[in-house]
């Protein structure tokens, strides 16, 4: 089948409902013994406060929500050997959640709930909770540098709510667990990614680059969830695949999952999912080594789009064409043991040996940021004017003025020799109060059959990942046909650059925090890992994890009261729609309603569009889809009335029929009062 015919089938399928699925995605041809596996898929909703709240990925504290474009989501997959017994190591879990990153206090947060609901069943031993690295969702969940001059402040309901979400999905794919097959296969995604440090990549060896069609990795890789012995029931998918999700730039407030929020949702409501019902379709698009690689083709932050909504829609649509044919091909059935090997790894200092480093024994450094952290990507937008990628001198007034900033984190002369040649612009490893930097790194190695997942907390580069695949391949050798990179997992360690594209400095080196050797050290304790799995040894589970939680102002995310509006009621409209539209039209509305920092909640719409049937209403779109926008005003406090707009950009194949917008609100007058719920509906209109 050609991608076209799979995705105008798709769309058909859409509008027919979901009972019929899997006449559309055939079930590919399966031998009639036994599932190998047993498999589960959930998800649940962890969008932050969608008004006036600090987001996360840029690093500016100027950047705060106003509305939500697609709302963040984390999903959660189970695979369990068929004859398991309640015992780790039997069963893996993988969470896709759509967020900037996995900070330490949401990966401790969540294996402490999720160690004491299942007594043990799942624990660090078995868990990888990975971040799609969105920088478009909200921040303000963590500790780390949060009351610092560049922190987002600590919001404990808003890390609540995240792990809550984590929590739930994890607990749908338990529940759903049944005897199911996965199947497996790989594809190359064209133009969905450009390498933003050209310069540092060049500088690897020429024999290492010439092995390789391009300076980014192309590859996504995808796995099928079926279930039942006979294979009847699409459960969900998984792909791997590198690109900065920066296609929404630092000049949208809009909660987004980006590129990969994009593909995820799309592909779902293609497979009729609602979120509103359990046991649903999961489409996850996870990250991998995407460390050097961007979605703004044009390298200057835009691109290939002429906006950031259309970049984000292109660079998207091309993981999911992909994903979508890979889904449909998908034969190859994984089978085999599934396996875990988890240890953390001090990276402050760690001695690696001449194998890894081919320049004799070194040692990692205590965390630093260098000049060129602060210069940002100027592929994507850059940072702090003072800097530029490449700075490798020292220059007396930034140093002054950051140890009149970070007093505490300044680096002693045997750090900066071992971080040579990075300027030094603050050393969090080496403060002497708790500074909330994790230099404490969880690693695990995951085998489920052919498939070998990396599992590390850290942007890898493109020839950083690549370096480590082959590393742990030669490891296993033919035991590991497949060898992927699930970067951005179970913590946040900063990138990892090959040390000769730390030479260089650009941002990604200047953000490589443990010096030249980081990327040895991840290989060669990779290769520990994966050897102890050869050989069914069991491994040292390392030092205890650090860097939090840390004593920080704990801030609440309400503001305390809503302005109820002159003249009018909570839920009255401001705008109504017109009577009438034609399909590729804007539909504009706004009602009068409350801040929604007052009632923060996870789930939930703050929208939905409604289609008319004989005699009820259908909800077509909700805030999650792409079709629709919602934004406060005035976003930032709620001193006065506060209105919620409205936009759904009605598609060109939309079905003609009646619709209307329902807005989904709640106020509180009362700072200790319960808050109070509504849904106003417009008139309803035609879409011709
Ligand atoms: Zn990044």
């Amino acid at each position: 089948m050609t991608r076209v015919t799979v995705y105008t089938l798709a769309i058909a399928l859409t509008l027919a409902g979901s009972a019929n699925r899997n006449s559309v995605f055939r079930i590919a041809t399966l031998q009639a013994e036994e599932a190998n596996y047993l498999v589960g898929c959930g998800s649940a909703d962890i969008t932050g406060p969608a008004a006036g709240f600090p987001m996360e990925g840029f690093v500016r504290k100027d950047r705060l929500t106003k509305g939500i474009h697609l709302r963040q989501r984390a999903r959660a997959f189970i695979i369990a050997e068929r004859d398991d017994t309640p015992s780790a190591g039997k069963r893996v879990v993988f969470v896709c959640a759509e967020l900037s990153m996995i900070h330490s206090d949401v990966y401790r947060e969540a294996m402490a709930r999720l160690k004491q609901r299942f007594d043990g069943l799942y624990s660090e031993e078995n868990v990888i909770i990975s971040a799609t690295h969105t920088h478009s969702g909200t921040g303000g969940y963590h500790r780390y540098g949060a009351d610092g001059p560049l922190g987002a402040g600590f919001f404990f309901e808003q890390l609540d709510g995240i792990v809550t979400g984590i929590e739930s999905a994890v607990v749908e794919a338990h529940n759903q667990l049944r005897p199911g097959r996965i199947l497996i296969a790989q594809g190359d995604v064209a133009d969905a990614g450009a390498n933003r440090s050209a310069v540092a990549y060049r500088n690897n060896p020429k024999e290492e680059r010439s092995l390789y069609p391009h300076d980014t990795d192309t590859e996504m890789t995808l796995l099928k969830f079926v279930g039942g012995d006979s294979a009847e029931q699409a459960l969900g998918t998984v792909n791997w695949f590198a690109v900065h999700p920066t296609s929404m730039t630092y000049n949208n407030f809009l909660i987004s999952g980006d590129s990969k929020g994009y593909a995820s949702i799309k592909f779902e409501r293609l497979m009729g999912v609602t979120h509103r019902k359990p046991n649903e379709f999961v489409a996850a698009f996870a990250q991998s080594n995407c460390g050097d690689v961007t979605g703004n083709l044009n390298l200057n932050n835009t691109g290939p789009g002429k906006d950031d909504f259309e970049s984000t829609g292109i660079i998207g649509q091309r993981q999911l064409d992909v994903a979508l044919q890979l889904y449909e091909d998908a034969s190859e059935e994984l089978s085999g043991p599934i396996d875990v090997r988890h240890t953390n790894v001090d990276f402050s200092e760690l001695a690696v040996a001449n194998e890894f480093t081919g320049s004799g024994p070194q040692l990692t450094a205590a965390a630093c940021y260098g000049y060129s952290f602060a210069a940002g990507s100027t592929e994507d937008g850059g940072g702090h004017p003072l800097f530029h990628e490449g700075m490798k001198n020292r220059n007396a007034a930034i140093d002054l003025l950051s140890y009149q900033m970070f007093p505490d984190s300044q680096p002693d002369k045997h750090i900066r020799q071992l971080q040579f040649p990075k300027a030094i612009l603050f050393a969090p490893g080496a403060a002497k109060s708790a500074s909330g930097l994790a230099q404490v790194m969880p690693l695990s190695i995951c085998r489920i059959g052919q498939l070998i997942l990396v599992v590390g907390p850290a942007e890898y580069t493109t020839m950083s990942g690549r370096r480590i695949r082959r590393s742990v391949q030669e490891a296993f050798g033919d035991a590991a046909k497949y060898v992927v990179i699930a970067g951005y997992s179970n913590g946040y360690g900063g990138y990892v650059s090959t040390r000769e594209e730390y030479e260089m400095q650009q941002y990604e080196g200047g953000h490589t925090l443990f010096g030249p050797w980081t990327l040895a050290g991840y290989q060669q304790e990779f290769v520990r890992l994966a050897h102890a799995m050869v050989e069914g040894a069991p491994v040292d589970p390392g030092p205890a994890l650090d860097g939090g939680p840390i004593p920080v102002k704990r801030r609440t995310i309400g503001f305390g009261t809503d302005q109820a509006p002159e003249d009018a009621k909570f839920g009255d409209l401001f705008v109504a729609p017109k009577s009438k539209y034609t399909r590729g039209q804007r539909v504009e509305v706004a009602f009068w309603t409350g801040h929604p920092r007052n009632s923060f909640h996870t789930g939930g719409n703050y929208l939905s569009v409604e289609r008319r049937l004989a005699d009820n209403w259908e909800t077509a779109y909700t805030d999650a889809d792409w079709e629709t926008r919602c934004q406060w005003q005035p976003s930032l406090n709620s001193d006065q009335p506060c209105q919620i707009n409205i936009i759904w950009d009605i598609p060109a194949d939309e079905e003609p029929g009646e619709y209307r917008i329902v807005h989904h609100g709640s106020y509180r007058l009362e700072a200790e009062a319960e808050s109070q719920s509504f849904d106003k509906a417009t008139a309803s209109f035609r879409v011709e």
